[in-house]
């Protein structure tokens, strides 16, 4: 499904066919989950393909490693350079894309020796989620920030997310509502959250949550459109029944919801101001004008 015997990636500095690439087992992200990554898209716009905040989903690789003493010194320039020359041999436009850093052999619980980058892609034309989800409040909490660095993208804090998923499936939900350890709205397993309420936009404010480039996008957009937008912490019962509410992340860009614990969102989607944001959001990655939004 992700790739077949003619799919190429980047591996240890190589373009290789992913069907040869090998995984090593002594390594200390296979063990301990210590690793980081992205998810980036890339969209066919009228001058081509173009990867979506290219600059913004490396500069946070770049941060995620450096948060966790892992050796990374790629730049920007060279990250985004090598994933079109990646996209480009594959003959894919609009895609999803996966940097991989991972550590070298070590088994013991010290920082990253050598690291190496893996940049996977595969093609993605339409978003995996289904407008108007279903969610539920999850009994699993996102990651404690005195326990973990939540504002970088680790493989490990992933854990997390699966248990929160597969649980909100197994009671036949979508997707799940994960709290902070003070009981606020932090984020789904992920994607970041907003609802909306007489015209305004609420959202999470930092501290539990992985701040989003999509949720960035969503400010820039409310912005340019005066859509007021406030960065807050909320209880699930504030936003229950509210007008509107929505996920929004590179791979699920903006999703409308449809329920929060089986209580329906109020307005007729069409009518809020979540869906002009939606609609601008769709507009502005298949832009092929590079704007500062
Ligand atoms: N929260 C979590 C936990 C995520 O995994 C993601 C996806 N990277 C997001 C939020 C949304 O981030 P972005 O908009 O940068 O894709």
């Amino acid at each position: 499904m992700y790739y077949d015997n003619e799919t190429l990636i980047y591996f240890k500095g190589n373009f290789v066919k992913a069907k040869d690439a090998g995984m090593d087992l002594y390594g200390q992200s296979l063990h301990y989950g210590y690793s980081v990554f992205e998810g980036i898209k890339s969209y066919n716009t009228d001058s081509g393909t173009r990867i979506f905040k290219a600059k913004e989903h490396y500069e946070r690789l770049k941060r995620s490693a450096e948060l966790m003493y892992i050796p990374f010194d790629y730049s920007v320039s060279e990250l985004t350079d090598l994933t079109y020359e990646l996209l480009e041999r594959n003959g894919f436009t609009d895609a999803y894309i996966r940097p991989l850093v991972t550590c070298s052999p070590n088994m013991s619980l010290s920082k990253g020796k050598e690291s190496y980058l893996s940049l996977l892609a595969w093609e993605w034309s339409n978003g995996y989620l289904a407008d108007k989800m279903k969610i539920m409040t999850s009994g699993f909490q996102r990651p404690n920030p005195n326990a973990f660095k939540v504002e970088a993208k680790v493989g490990g804090h992933y854990v997390n997310s699966i248990l929160a998923c597969q649980d909100a499936k197994d009671k036949g939900y979508d997707e799940a509502l994960l709290l902070d350890e003070y009981g606020n709205v932090a984020e789904s397993s992920g994607a970041n959250i907003f609802y909306e309420k007489n015209g305004t936009l609420f959202t999470p404010a930092k501290g539990s949550i992985l701040p989003g480039i999509t949720r960035q996008t969503v400010f820039e957009i409310c912005s340019e459109l005066n859509i007021p937008v406030k960065e807050t912490f909320f209880k699930p019962e504030e936003m229950r029944g509210a007008d509107a509410a929505f996920f929004c992340g590179t791979a699920a860009e903006i999703v409308g919801l449809d329920s929060l614990d089986n209580v329906p969102f109020t307005k007729n989607w069409k009518d809020t101001a979540s869906e002009k944001v939606q609609q601008a959001y769709l507009k502005l990655v298949r832009s092929s004008v590079v704007v500062n939004i």
